[in-house]
């Protein structure tokens, strides 16, 4: 069971959208994944910005004039959630900084520029706070980049960087479905899969996958052995997958496409893709954590 948050700070997903899509570049969430409190870092607080146009996107058209990212913005704002947060009735620790909101953060000039100010940032922290990991979610779509990948490294060395990175299916059928990017999308999915491979050879990452209706249709039985296949290979192939998230739709989305899995479903993907590939497999289903399928749950 989870403390409450600090005053003044979003415990749910419609204040959690409220503060990205009014601008603001930090927004503290209580957060089923991390486990806890977790301070999320929107680079893109004017427009969204990604390489995907996935059905299932949360990010919502943002307000015309909204000022662009900014360091100094996000260093003043980084200060007043510690201004804020011993106003709390019963702070809890800071599980994670975590990189994601309105687009995917591979694409950001600053990224290198956000990694060295919150690393300072987590380095100042008070005692209280704890140590919270520093962590970074993307679609994956970037890590053929040699500057990414190269400055991704450098930051998982020295300052323990955990990169969650996207794989929504195992063939290229459900990965343009998945991904938005439909038949003649530029970015290819065995483009894609190189580059996630090359990359987490190097840097240990947390794979994670959407698994959703859409358009009214679940991924098939074939669909997810497809999937177990790709991670399979990849980790045989040299791929360092630390473990992997499967998590359903659970928030309102723009297109409307989607729709959740339920939590038997949930669990039986979890234990196959367990079962089958021998890696940890946590899974979210709507509302919560489901137990892990070693528990005899799934
Ligand atoms: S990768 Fe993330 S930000 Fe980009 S479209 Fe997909 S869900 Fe939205």
């Amino acid at each position: 069971m989870l403390k409450p948050p600090p005053r003044g700070l979003a415990t749910g997903v419609a204040e959690h959208r409220r503060d990205r899509e009014a601008g603001r570049v930090v927004y503290p969430v209580i957060s089923r994944r991390s486990g806890g409190l977790s301070l999320g870092i929107n680079l893109f607080p004017d427009a969204k910005l990604c390489s995907f146009d996935c059905p299932y996107c949360e990010v919502f058209p943002i307000a015309p004039g909204m000022p662009g990212f900014s360091i100094v913005e996000l260093e003043s704002e980084l200060g007043a959630f510690l201004d804020s947060y011993d106003q709390g009735p019963a702070p809890e620790p800071l599980r994670d900084i975590c990189l994601s909101g309105n687009g995917e953060p591979c694409l950001s000039p600053h990224l290198g520029g956000v990694l060295d100010l919150l690393a300072r940032f987590r380095g100042d922290l008070p005692l209280r706070l704890g140590r919270p990991e520093i962590v970074l979610i993307s679609n994956s779509s970037g890590f053929s980049d040699p500057g990414v990948s190269d400055l991704l490294e450098r930051f998982y060395r020295d300052e323990g960087l955990v990169v969650w990175a996207k794989l929504d299916a195992g063939n290229e059928r459900l990965f343009r479905a998945m991904s938005g990017l439909g038949a003649a999308g530029g970015l290819s999915f065995d483009g894609i899969v190189a580059g996630l491979l090359a990359f987490s050879r190097r840097v240990p990452v947390v794979v994670q996958t959407m698994l959703c209706g859409l358009d009214g249709a679940a991924p098939s039985a074939s669909d997810l052995e497809d999937y177990s296949a790709l991670l399979s290979r990849l980790v045989r192939e040299g791929a360092r997958v630390r473990e992997v998230h499967l998590y359903t739709f659970a928030r309102p989305c723009p297109s409307g496409r989607c729709s959740s899995l339920d939590d038997a479903a949930l669990a039986g993907a979890a234990a196959f893709v367990q079962a089958s590939t021998g890696l940890r497999v946590r899974a979210f289903g709507r509302s919560d954590e489901l137990p892990p399928a070693s528990d005899g749950a799934a």
